[in-house]
């Protein structure tokens, strides 16, 4: 009898714990098998052809069962155009009959990573054979993207997982504040998120199979003509390299006003990668805290809308010497004779809830890192990670302060975006709005 109770306990332990977990997980090169552009910075005047290192997209099934169950994605690029993220997302839909909340699709937004089409090509002077590549490239990550999800969801076992947080403190705020404004520098008493959420993925008898982990800091050591994954990229690889056959895979947070510090030069991002690394593999030997489902996924948009559309403002930069505005002038025009919508934005706003465990909050764009600091102060009671460049990344999204201090982030970086910003005032509460109601339909019944 007595036996009978003890293996009754230890089964309601292993059931109530751990045992309805099944994870995949699969990783592919992307890295670009022809000369390409390299997006994020407009100083680069021709295609890449070189490689310091390959970049992944990497995916991880988590289900209980088909109901409780979250796709993850990460790619060590820019940032999925809407249009990629739009194809991606309809496929994996019609495969797997998942709802849209139970994909989320993320990227490192690494500066040394292709162009994906249609997102920043203003940015640079493109041939007809560029622009060719740059298609076949953003079909073939479409593709590549399905791939891994598929080979994750054929991978299906056991497993347990554990959340832990560990901290690293390169990411510096990089508004600095001078007599002519806001300008992109190092602002050392600037807000700032250092820490490392850690999610850790075992197989029942204790073997490491993943680490999901974040950072909120702009992906951008190094600005070199060469495909890599910048610091996020060397994370990852340091992190699969101490531990053999795992798949390490990185989320950026809400980094971009953050950049990290020192940069420029190849050995700075591989020392960022490792410091990452190291609080990642800190929290892994760690302790840390079961994550047990239901998985709870909410998936909604919110408008985010610009400042009254000016033709004449637009009128006078179509004139101007910059080629940027021009270009981004004559977009904008022609749009607003053909009667286009360009008044607003859709933005995408995802929550991913195990249970009371663990939240991850994706947000798509750039987002600055008031957001995370300020959701985690709304969410006290939260183990939360509030993640950016989620689904796709469509512009820099400010808050109410950054938009009232000015600089790059809440208006230049339109300019290259192609859209009419600045965003109204309001941009901070309809997005904050949108958070509550993902966090309000992901809540577990206590
Ligand atoms: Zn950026």
């Amino acid at each position: 009898m007595k036996r009978i109770l003890i293996l009754a306990f230890l089964f309601a332990e292993c059931t109530g714990l751990f045992a309805e977990i099944r994870v995949g997980v699969a990783r592919k090169v992307i890295t670009p098998e022809t000369p390409i552009w390299l997006s994020g910075y407009a100083s680069r005047k021709e295609p890449s052809t070189e490689i310091l290192q390959d970049i992944w997209a990497k995916a991880i099934v988590i289900e209980e069962n088909q109901k409780s169950r979250i796709i993850i994605v990460t790619t060590d690029i820019i940032g999925l155009s809407h249009e990629v993220s739009e194809d991606v997302a309809k496929r994996v839909i019609e495969k797997y009959g998942i709802d849209r909340s139970q994909l989320l699709l993320s990227s490192s937004h690494t500066h040394s990573g292709p162009v994906i089409w249609p997102s920043l090509i203003d940015m640079f002077e493109l041939s007809t054979s560029d622009i060719q590549a740059i298609v076949a490239y953003s079909r073939k990550l479409a593709d590549a993207v399905i791939d891994v999800i598929d080979t994750a969801m054929n991978n299906l076992k056991p497993m347990q997982l554990f959340i832990g947080h560990g901290s690293v403190d390169f990411a510096k705020s990089r508004r600095e504040f001078t007599e002519k404004g806001v300008v992109i520098g190092v602002n050392p008493d600037g807000p700032v998120d250092h820490d490392v959420p850690v999610l850790k993925v075992i197989t029942p008898d204790g073997r490491l199979q993943a680490v999901l982990f974040g950072y909120a800091c702009h992906n951008t050591t190094l600005s070199i003509n060469q495909v890599n994954g910048d610091y996020a990229g060397f994370a990852q690889a340091e992190i699969e390299k101490s531990n053999p056959g795992v798949v390490a895979m990185f989320m950026a947070g809400c980094g971009s006003d953050q950049n990290p510090q020192p940069r420029g030069a190849v050995e700075m991002a591989i020392q960022h990668g490792k410091s990452l690394a190291d609080a990642v593999q800190n929290v892994l030997t760690g302790e840390m805290h079961p994550v047990r489902p239901p998985i709870r996924t909410c998936f909604t948009t919110t408008d985010l809308d610009f400042l009254p559309f000016d033709p004449e403002k637009y009128m006078k930069e179509i004139m101007s010497n910059d080629q940027y505005r021009q270009r981004r002038a004559k977009l904008l025009l022609e749009a607003y004779d053909k009667g286009w919508d360009i008044d607003r934005l859709k933005y995408p706003v995802q929550a991913v809830r195990f249970n009371n465990d663990f939240t991850i909050v994706a947000l798509s764009g750039e987002v600055v890192v008031d957001y995370s600091l300020s959701v985690k102060k709304i969410y006290p009671g939260e183990n939360l990670f509030v993640a950016g460049y989620c689904t796709e990344v469509q512009c820099y999204i400010p808050t109410q302060r950054i938009l009232k201090e000015g600089g790059y982030e809440p208006e230049n970086s339109m300019i290259y975006y192609g859209l009419p910003g600045p965003f109204k005032e309001n941009v901070e509460s309809k997005v904050l709005n949108a958070i509550s109601f993902v966090m309000k339909h992901t809540r577990a019944k206590r």
